[in-house]
C-alpha cells in the first residue's frame, strides 16, 4: 500500500496555501463575532473618564480618620458633584457616580450607621483609594486597547462600543461554495424515490461553514456527469473556497478529481490516512482552495473539521491552534480496531476535576445520527486500542473556548 499522507502532513499543505483575506469595514453588530480586527484600536478618552465609586455608600476624605462626618450632598450616577468635599464632610454616592474633588475613599453603605440627623459614623477603617476606580485606570487616552489580529468576541464588542467605535476594519469573511454531488440525491423538501436519498450534506456543510466564520454559497446538486458538474465547479471556483461532497473515490462515477484537473485545479493531495474519510482531496486554482470531501455525512463532517475549518480560520486572519485537543479519561472500558487513525465520536464532559469521555454507538461513516449524541472525537491510532475505564485518550473538540 502506498504511504498515505497523515492528517498533520495534509493540514500543513492546506495551511501553506490558505491566505488571510483583505480587510473591509464592518459595523459594530454581533455579525462581527469571530472576525479578526485589521486595525489597532486606540482609546480616544480615559476610561473611566473620571474617578468613580465602585459601590453605593459615602465618599469621604481618608485623612479625617474615624471621626463622624456631616453628609453635605448626594451624587447619583449620571450627574456631577455640586461642589468639592471639605474636611469632616461626606457625600452620599451611588455606584458609578463621579467622586467629588477632595474625596479619596468610599465607605460602603453597609459599613456606616447614623450619628445624628445628617451625620454618619464609620464602622471599620477608611483607607485612601478604597472602593474607587481612578480616572484612566482601565485605559488611558492614546493607549492601544485592541491590536490588529485580535479575534472579536463579545467582550471585544463591548470594549469597541465603550470606545464609540461603530465600525471597524476586519479581514473579509471567505465566501465558501458548497457543491454536493450524486445522482441519488434529492433536496430535503422532496420525498426520495426508489434508490434516492436526501441531500443532507449541503445543509450541514453550510452550517459548518457559517459556524467556522465563512459565508456559505450553495450551488445546488451536481449530478454524476461532466455536463452537470463542470458549470457548477466553474461557479464554485469564483469563491474563496469550494467544498465538494461525494464523487471523490475511484469508482466509475467518481468524476470529480478528473474534472477538477481539467478545470486547472492543481491537486495537492487526494487521500489522507484517516477514518472516516480517506478519499479526501485538496487542490488550488489561483486564489481558490478546493476541498473534495467524501459523500458519507460523517466523513464530510470530519474532513471539514480537520481541513476546511483551519483554512477558513487562516482566511479570517486567525492564528493557531487550528484544532483544540485535550486529554480525557474513558468513563468505561472501550475497545476498537481500525486500519487507519480514526476520529471516533464521543461524548465529553467535565466531572471530578477532569474531562471524561464515553464512546457513542456508531455504525460508521454513514451514521450521522451518532454525531448528534457526540460533542467531540476521540483520536484513536491505527491498530488495536484497548482502554480500561480511567485510561487517557486524546480528544478533538471544536473551536477553542472564549
Ligand atoms: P460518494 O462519496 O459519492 O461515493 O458517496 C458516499 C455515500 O455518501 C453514498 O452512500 C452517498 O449516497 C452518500 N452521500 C453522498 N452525497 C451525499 C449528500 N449530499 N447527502 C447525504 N448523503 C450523501
Ligand atoms: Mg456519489
Amino acid at each position: 500500500m502506498p504511504n498515505l499522507l497523515n492528517v498533520d502532513e495534509a493540514l500543513q499543505i492546506v495551511l501553506q496555501h490558505a491566505r488571510r483575506l483583505p480587510k473591509e469595514a464592518a459595523s459594530l453588530t454581533s455579525a462581527l463575532l469571530g472576525l479578526v480586527l485589521a486595525e489597532d484600536v486606540i482609546a480616544e478618552h480615559d476610561s473611566p473618564p473620571f474617578a468613580k465609586s465602585l459601590v453605593d455608600g459615602f465618599a469621604v476624605r481618608s485623612s479625617d480618620g474615624q471621626r463622624d462626618r456631616r453628609v453635605v450632598m448626594e451624587i447619583v450616577a449620571g450627574t456631577m458633584p455640586e461642589r468639592d468635599l471639605g474636611t469632616g464632610e461626606a457625600a452620599r454616592i451611588t455606584t458609578g457616580a463621579p467622586l467629588p474633588a477632595g474625596a479619596d475613599a468610599v465607605v460602603m453603605q453597609e459599613h456606616v450607621e447614623p450619628a445624628g440627623p445628617d451625620s454618619i459614623r464609620i464602622l471599620g477603617e477608611v483607607r485612601a483609594g478604597q472602593n474607587i476606580l481612578p480616572q484612566g485606570a482601565e485605559m488611558r487616552r492614546g493607549e492601544m486597547v485592541l491590536s490588529s489580529g485580535t479575534a472579536v468576541r463579545p467582550q471585544e464588542i463591548g470594549v469597541l462600543a465603550s470606545l464609540g467605535k461603530t465600525a471597524v476594519w476586519v479581514h473579509r469573511q471567505p465566501l465558501v461554495a458548497v457543491l454536493p454531488t450524486g445522482d441519488e440525491l434529492v433536496e430535503p423538501g422532496l420525498t426520495p424515490g426508489p434508490g434516492q436519498i436526501r441531500n443532507s450534506n449541503a445543509a450541514m456543510l453550510a452550517a459548518l461553514i457559517a459556524r467556522a466564520g465563512g459565508l456559505p454559497r450553495y450551488l445546488g446538486i451536481g449530478r454524476d456527469s461532466p455536463e452537470s458538474l463542470r458549470p457548477l465547479v466553474r461557479e464554485g471556483l469564483k469563491c474563496d473556497a469550494l467544498v465538494i461532497s461525494g464523487g471523490m473515490s475511484v469508482g466509475p462515477l467518481d468524476l470529480v478529481p478528473r474534472l477538477l484537473a481539467e478545470e486547472h485545479v492543481i491537486i495537492l493531495f487526494h487521500q489522507v490516512a484517516l477514518k472516516p474519510g480517506k478519499p479526501l482531496l485538496f487542490g488550488v486554482r489561483d486564489r481558490s482552495l478546493v476541498f473534495g470531501l467524501p459523500g458519507n455525512p460523517v466523513s464530510s463532517f470530519v474532513g471539514f473539521e480537520l481541513f476546511v475549518r483551519p483554512a477558513i480560520r487562516v482566511m479570517l486572519g486567525k492564528v493557531g491552534p487550528y484544532w483544540t485537543k485535550l486529554t480525557a479519561c474513558w468513563s468505561e472500558a472501550f475497545r476498537y480496531r481500525t486500519d487507519r487513525p480514526t476520529y471516533y465520536p464521543v461524548r465529553l464532559w467535565w466531572e471530578n476535576a477532569g474531562w471524561r469521555v464515553q464512546a457513542v454507538p456508531w455504525l460508521g461513516s454513514a451514521d450521522l445520527r451518532a454525531l448528534c449524541r457526540a460533542n467531540a472525537f476521540a483520536c484513536l491510532p491505527a491498530g488495536e486500542s484497548q482502554f480500561a475505564a480511567g485510561d487517557a485518550v486524546d480528544v478533538l473538540v471544536g473551536e477553542p473556548p472564549w
